[in-house]
């Protein structure tokens, strides 16, 4: 008993009685505070070891040809041929400059991109199932969350945080990856003008990333965040990172209107041709309309790849609900098999899901809500009945459908 009372934490030297818990060891003994700051210590010197003896840069890059990239791109997305023509020649040229020697004076400059499209028309599938296909990291990040040095908010380097985590602190590696920035359109600055009064989340982060997208030392902290000043920070070079942006632009069409003067289109094209240009005024889309929506000239000269998304039509929804590799459909029917049922749409209801998709403007995100409401209950009931096959016809989804809550939110 008096042996007990003297036991103490052999690290911090408190005694058993001002501490939770004592762990014995063969020699000593360690209080749990003490495990936790070890825990920490650990982690610390773990990431700052990994940092100054990366793992080995991955294999030799794998170069895929463009149409052979455009032929990957379209086992995932269903149409946008202009977007996937532009992105597999981007980022085999991206490729190609990485292995190319410095011997002779002609220095290729990398050709960041920027994505036009209305929202839920593919772009981050696009960036993503780039990202599936290649051996270099990648990081897709969002631009809204960044602001100027000094504001609430991440610093813009933190987005090299991201790609440093996607290949486990492998510096040398990060300096080639990818780099997707999503919603690049929110930090257009509020006014065509030079603003007088700071836009620290809009021309502020633009500014920022300047430095970033042209190629120069970053400094980045580890984490992501802010910088602050106690932080060890590691020194990654852009030079070699592609950068793909991705903004859907609401309101750009009239910019572009405005430009080409639609008036001028059609006087020796047909009807359909020229409704389908009016419907679809991105594919003209330029530089000089987004510079007019707000992005800086510095910045849109660093972007110099321009392209867009097409919106999605009934057609194209129709085929993004069964053909894609990983199709609604087939991940519902995947879902039912699981539980040894065989499950069947009749024709119709695809169609029904599609029409409904564009009633409520919900575009292809909206499918995946609009199948739940039919199917939630059947999944709710049928894996405690004995159910071998479930065919869905129009009369039950058009019945699941009108009862489910999506059904109050049609929009005006
Ligand atoms: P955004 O353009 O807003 O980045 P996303 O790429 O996130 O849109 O698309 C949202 C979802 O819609 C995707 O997860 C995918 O299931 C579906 N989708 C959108 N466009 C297509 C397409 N062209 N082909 C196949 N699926 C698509």
């Amino acid at each position: 008993m008096a042996k007990q009372q003297h036991l103490h934490c052999s690290f911090c030297g408190k005694s058993k009685q001002e501490v939770k818990l004592l762990i014995a060891g063969q020699d000593g003994h360690i209080c749990e505070s003490c495990v936790e700051n070890a825990h920490e210590i650990l982690a610390q010197e773990l990431v700052a070891s990994s940092i100054t003896t990366p793992a080995p840069i991955a294999s030799k890059l794998s170069v895929k040809k463009p149409i052979e990239t455009k032929k990957f791109l379209d086992e995932y997305v269903i149409g946008q041929d202009d977007a996937k023509k532009i992105l597999a020649v981007a980022v085999y040229n991206h490729y190609k400059r990485l292995d190319q020697k410095i011997e002779n004076d002609v220095e290729i400059e990398k050709s960041n991109i920027i994505m036009v499209g209305e929202t839920g028309t593919g772009k981050t599938l696009l960036a993503k199932s780039i990202a599936r296909m290649l051996n270099v990291p990648f990081a897709i990040v969002d631009a809204t969350v960044f602001t100027e040095a000094g504001y609430v908010g991440e610093d813009v380097e933190s987005m090299l945080s991201r790609l440093l985590q996607s290949c486990n602190y492998d510096v040398a590696a990060a300096e080639r990856g990818i780099v997707y920035i999503d919603e690049i359109d929110k930090i257009a600055r509020k006014s065509d003008n030079p603003s007088i009064t700071r836009d620290v989340s809009g021309e502020g982060v633009q500014q920022g990333l300047l430095k970033l997208l042209e190629g120069s030392d970053v400094l980045v902290p580890p984490q992501g965040g802010r910088k602050h000043p106690e932080q060890k920070l590691i020194k990654v070079n852009t030079q070699n990172i592609l950068f793909i942006c991705g903004g859907a632009f609401d309101g750009i069409d009239r910019i572009i209107a405005r430009r080409i003067n639609t008036n001028a289109i059609g006087f020796n094209v047909n009807k359909e041709l020229q409704d389908f240009q009016h419907n679809n005024l991105l594919q003209f889309i330029n530089a000089v309309d987004l510079k007019h929506f707000g992005l800086i000239p510095e910045l849109l000269g660093r972007l110099p790849v321009v392209t867009y998304l097409n919106p999605l039509d009934a057609p194209t929804l129709r085929c993004i609900l069964t053909e894609p590799k990983n199709a609604l459909v087939k991940q519902f029917t995947r879902l039912f098999e699981i539980e040894g049922i065989e499950l069947k749409f009749e024709d119709a209801v695809l169609d029904f899901m599609v029409e409904k998709a564009l009633e409520y403007k919900l575009g292809a995100r909206g499918l995946r809500s609009i199948c739940e409401s039919i199917l939630n209950e059947a999944m709710y009931e049928m894996p405690s009945q004995n159910v071998k096959r479930f065919d869905v016809t129009i009369e039950y989804a058009i019945s699941k459908f009108n009862t489910s809550k999506l059904s109050m939110l049609k929009v005006a």
